[in-house]
């Protein structure tokens, strides 16, 4: 991706621990790095299909003289959310906050935080076999398209299917999926996830019992991860052609990062 580069951006503001940094204030640099394309604003010479880095900086400027954080770390958390929310064309950035005149009490020449964050595509399977299926899974794409933290949003045709698993004595499952942009970390998004199916009323009593609502994380850019809460790809998702079929419609060629198969290609092999 290209970048385009602000280094030392000179901002007095007034976070810190200490009162008196509340109160007096101090001067803090912003060196920030945003990844984007500029490609046709390059071709075109056209300032509208490129960021503006002086509306970045004065963005910048504003929301860090406005707000008081006690930490430099929020400092950057906070700055590299708002501009990745309001600066459409940005995907991702690192941003630097350098403290010159932090109270440390002995000679030294800076310190700073440094992260990098940015949208990341995700793919999440929706199911529901109780009650009105549609409805809730209707109303969890809504909460999902509502949510600030998430955009463009893309969504599967459903499919009636048979329960899955060793309970078969419920009700046919609606399937689907859907694909969006986040800020959200896997578990940052999972936890949002089960606030959906607790406001669907899910009733967790069965394994592979009913369920109102039922979201997995199926992909998280080309993450693998396997930890107590959560395992991605979804561990079990090339053995669900629910997932696979309304999966090929949004990402047919996307590669699982393990098994080294795109998605049609799992389909057919499940198939
Ligand atoms: P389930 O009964 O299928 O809804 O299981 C939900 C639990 O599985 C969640 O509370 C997660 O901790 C765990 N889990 C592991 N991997 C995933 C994933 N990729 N997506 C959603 N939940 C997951």
């Amino acid at each position: 991706m290209d970048e385009i580069r602000i280094e030392d951006l000179k901002i007095y503001a007034y976070h810190g621990v200490y009162a008196e940094e509340n109160e007096k204030g101090q001067d803090f640099y912003v060196n920030a790095v945003l990844y984007t394309e500029t490609r046709e604003a390059g071709k075109e010479d056209a300032l509208t299909l490129s960021t503006d880095y002086g509306e970045v900086c004065h963005f910048m400027n504003d929301f860090l003289k406005i707000h008081t954080f006690q930490l430099i770390e929020t400092m950057a958390e906070k700055t590299a959310e708002q501009v990745l929310l309001h600066f459409p064309l940005v995907k991702e950035m690192d941003i630097e906050i350098r403290k010159p005149q932090a109270p440390i009490g002995l000679p030294f020449e800076s310190v700073s935080v440094k992260i990098h964050r940015g949208w990341h595509k995700v793919y999440v399977a929706l199911g529901s076999n109780m009650g009105d299926k549609q409805a809730y899974i209707e109303n969890a794409l809504q909460s999902i398209k509502k949510n600030e933290k998430i955009k463009n949003v893309k969504v599967s045709s459903f499919i009636q299917t048979a329960p899955y698993g060793e309970v078969k004595e419920q009700d046919d499952f609606l399937n689907g999926v859907t694909e969006f942009e986040t800020l959200y970390t896997p578990e940052e998004l999972l936890e949002f996830l089960h606030v959906l199916e607790q406001e669907a009323n899910r009733v967790r009593e069965i394994h592979w019992g009913p369920r109102t609502l039922d979201l997995d994380i199926i992909f998280y850019d080309d993450l693998v991860m396997d930890t107590e809460q959560l395992t991605i790809p979804h561990a079990d998702m090339h053995n669900r052609e629910f997932v696979l079929r309304p999966l090929c419609e949004l990402t047919k060629y996307y590669r699982h990062p393990l098994l080294g198969k795109t998605v049609s290609e799992l389909l057919e092999t499940l198939q």
